[in-house]
Parts: C-alpha cells; sequence; structure tokens
C-alpha cells in the first residue's frame, strides 16, 4: 500500500460525502471524487440524447473546480468503462439525430455491457 492510497481513503467525495471509493480521482486541486460519479453523469446526459463530450478528446473536468483532469490519471477500468458508455451513447445519438437503424443486437449487446460494469464498479466501490 502507497501513502496514495492513505489519503485516499481518508478523504471524502465532494459528491456523495461518503468516503471515497477505491476508485477515485483527485484533480490537482486536491478535489477527491469516486470514479462512478464521472460515468454515472456521462450515462446521464447521453441519455438526454446529448453529447457528454464537446470533443473527441473526452475532456472530463472536476465536478467542484472544473479542471481539466487528463484521461491516464483514471483507473484503466474506469476509462473501459466510459469507452462502453460512450460507444452506446455515440450509437443513441446518431440513430436520434439521422433515422439510422442500428440491430437491436448490437445495442442492446453495448448498452448491457455498460450497465453491467457499472454496477461492478459500484458493488467493488464499497
Ligand atoms: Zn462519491
Ligand atoms: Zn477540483
Amino acid at each position: 500500500m502507497t501513502s496514495d492510497d492513505l489519503t485516499k481513503n481518508e478523504l471524502e467525495c465532494v459528491v456523495c460525502m461518503e468516503p471515497c471509493a477505491e476508485l477515485s480521482i483527485m484533480c490537482c486541486n486536491g478535489h477527491m471524487v469516486c470514479e462512478k460519479h464521472y460515468l454515472q453523469r456521462a450515462k446521464a446526459i447521453y441519455e438526454e440524447g446529448r453529447s457528454a463530450f464537446s470533443n473527441k478528446e473526452n475532456v472530463q473536468r472536476c465536478f467542484l473546480c472544473r479542471t481539466d483532469i487528463p484521461t491516464y490519471k483514471f483507473s484503466d477500468k474506469h476509462n473501459k468503462i466510459m469507452d462502453v458508455i460512450i460507444a452506446d451513447g455515440e450509437i443513441k445519438k446518431v440513430e436520434k439525430e439521422t433515422g439510422a437503424v442500428f440491430s437491436t443486437e448490437e445495442r442492446n449487446n453495448a448498452y448491457k455491457h455498460s450497465l453491467q460494469q457499472i454496477k461492478e464498479l459500484q458493488i467493488s466501490g464499497h
């Protein structure tokens, strides 16, 4: 265990006010947030039919001070799940905008996969 891990366990998440989940992220101003909130936020935005990110770089920002948090600072697990959310969200968006129809199976697979991954992250975070 590194000193980094010890610090994480003592800190409260600025979003849910609970002790931070094992997978959490700190911005350069010291704000600590469970990684899952970033996933939930992205998912919620896509569900409204909007793009969760304004550009292809997929920059995520601190909930409190809006400073950029580079992707490499998030865990591999987080980034993998985020990829699924983005893939699924973009499918929905394109369908809505163009009227194109993806196969139900394609869409369901992407959706199921992302739901499952988020559930796993929430379980491991408690
Ligand atoms: Zn939290
Ligand atoms: Zn911050």
